[in-house]
């Protein structure tokens, strides 16, 4: 049935989680989703909430007040939160994924000591930098300088897309520091935005993910503590290729919490809408529809709880990922359209949500990554794999 074979994939403790967050969501997430999209304002009441039964501590050691850093049980929370509103689920994937995910894997005792609890507490809220207004698929081209003087580094040069970045405390932020060295000349820090010479401009007006602050930031001669480099000098960019690989399962569990939704709406509709003296779903086309997006949504979502599952175990992910959000962030606009199509006139007005499934899932056909992108990494591994 529907379902069963992630059940073989989660534990107990999984298990137990998805209801909880699930109860959580269905309270406090569901009667405000359509307002956040509507007002595009982020809920900070609903975020302290989260903070409150622990979710902001997804992929946070428990050590350091977290709750694990088990990348399935980051994907099932999103997942449930998406399946209400995909910006909450973006903002909270920025925050953890994006922000302290970095600083579990790749920081000192030091940093992880002073930055993971609050963090975990959702006391700081948490974001990354890295695309440039000239440099996006090409990340290893951005132009951001920081220059070392003394006990700091100076920082120059802007971030634009930035996810959270107008309510960040922390951002996990790429700037070069040996220029003519490329993408080899690319450090990480974890850039404090309380500080002089950092500014912030007004949030971007989006089709979807409203709610989810994306801004653009400003650094003139910005300072961080050299004590803030995390990982080693001009190594920044192992550290991005590595995370990107989390944050592609990750947000593909996004596309997944969509999916799933739209299916729903698929199904329950379908029943309920009578034309021709019988409910809708008993013409093939639309039973067409429903099994489509099933077949697909099962087959994907396995793919990514056993990816998820397994992913200390292997010790290169970046195919398998690319894999899991691409298929995934297309599965979600495909589905979400189904369901606009099978909800016919009122699939296309704001009164059922199906229409904010669409403009939410087109984002991840284009953040972390865009579908082309994900595809040259594909097909680069395999074109150089088969090389005879
Ligand atoms: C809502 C939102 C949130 C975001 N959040 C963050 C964030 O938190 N942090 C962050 O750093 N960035 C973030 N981004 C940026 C995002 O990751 C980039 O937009 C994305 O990587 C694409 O870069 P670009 O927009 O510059 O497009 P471009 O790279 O200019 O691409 C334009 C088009 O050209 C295609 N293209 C480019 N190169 C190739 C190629 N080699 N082969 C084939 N086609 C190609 C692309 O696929 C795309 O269709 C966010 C973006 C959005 C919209």
């Amino acid at each position: 049935m529907f379902g069963n074979l992630i059940n073989l994939i989660e534990t107990d403790e999984h298990r137990l989680l998805r209801e909880t967050v699930r109860k959580f969501v269905k309270d406090k997430v569901a009667p405000r989703a359509s307002e956040i999209d509507e007002k595009d304002e982020f809920p900070e009441d609903i975020f302290k909430e989260m903070a409150e039964i622990g979710i902001t501590g997804i992929l946070i050691p428990e050590e350091y007040g977290g709750f694990g850093d088990d990348v399935l049980s980051a994907v099932i929370v999103l997942e449930e939160i998406a399946r209400e509103s995909a910006s909450l689920a973006l903002s909270l994937l920025a925050h953890s994924v994006l922000g302290a995910h970095p600083i579990t894997r790749f920081g000192n005792p030091e940093q992880k000591k002073k930055y993971l609890p609050k963090l975990a507490k959702g006391e700081m809220i948490g974001a990354l930098a890295i695309t440039e207004p000239d440099a996006g698929s090409d990340n290893a081209s951005i132009t951001t300088i920081a220059k070392e003087e003394d006990d700091k580094f100076i920082i120059t040069g802007s971030k634009i897309f930035i996810t959270n970045g107008s309510i960040a405390g922390l951002v996990i932020l790429y700037a070069k520091t040996s220029p003519e060295k490329g993408k080899d000349g690319i450090s990480a820090f974890i850039f404090e935005t309380n500080v002089p010479g950092f500014s912030v401009s007004k949030n971007f007006e989006k089709i979807g993910m409203r709610g989810s602050p994306t801004s653009t930031l400003f650094f003139e001669n910005a300072p961080c503590p050299k004590e803030n480099l995390l990982g080693e000098k001009d190594k920044g960019f192992n550290i991005l290729v590595k995370c990107f690989e989390v944050e592609r399962i990750t947000i593909a569990a996004i596309s997944l919490g969509i999916a799933i939704s739209a299916l729903e709406w698929q199904i329950r509709y379908s029943r309920e809408r009578k034309q021709f003296g019988v409910p809708i779903s008993e013409f093939q086309m639309i039973g067409e529809k429903i099994a489509n997006t099933t077949a697909e949504l099962e087959v994907v979502r396995t793919y990514i709880y056993l990816l998820a599952k397994n992913y200390d175990v292997n010790k290169d992910n970046r195919v398998e990922s690319a894999t899991a959000k691409l298929l995934a962030g297309e599965l979600g606009v495909k589905a979400s359209l189904d369901a606009i199509q099978i909800l016919g006139g009122y699939g296309y007005t704001k009164e059922y949500p199906v229409e904010r499934y669409l403009r939410d899932a087109k984002l991840m056909d284009i953040g972390a990554g865009t579908s082309e992108i994900m595809r040259y990494i594909i097909s680069n591994v395999m074109l150089k794999k088969y090389l005879v």
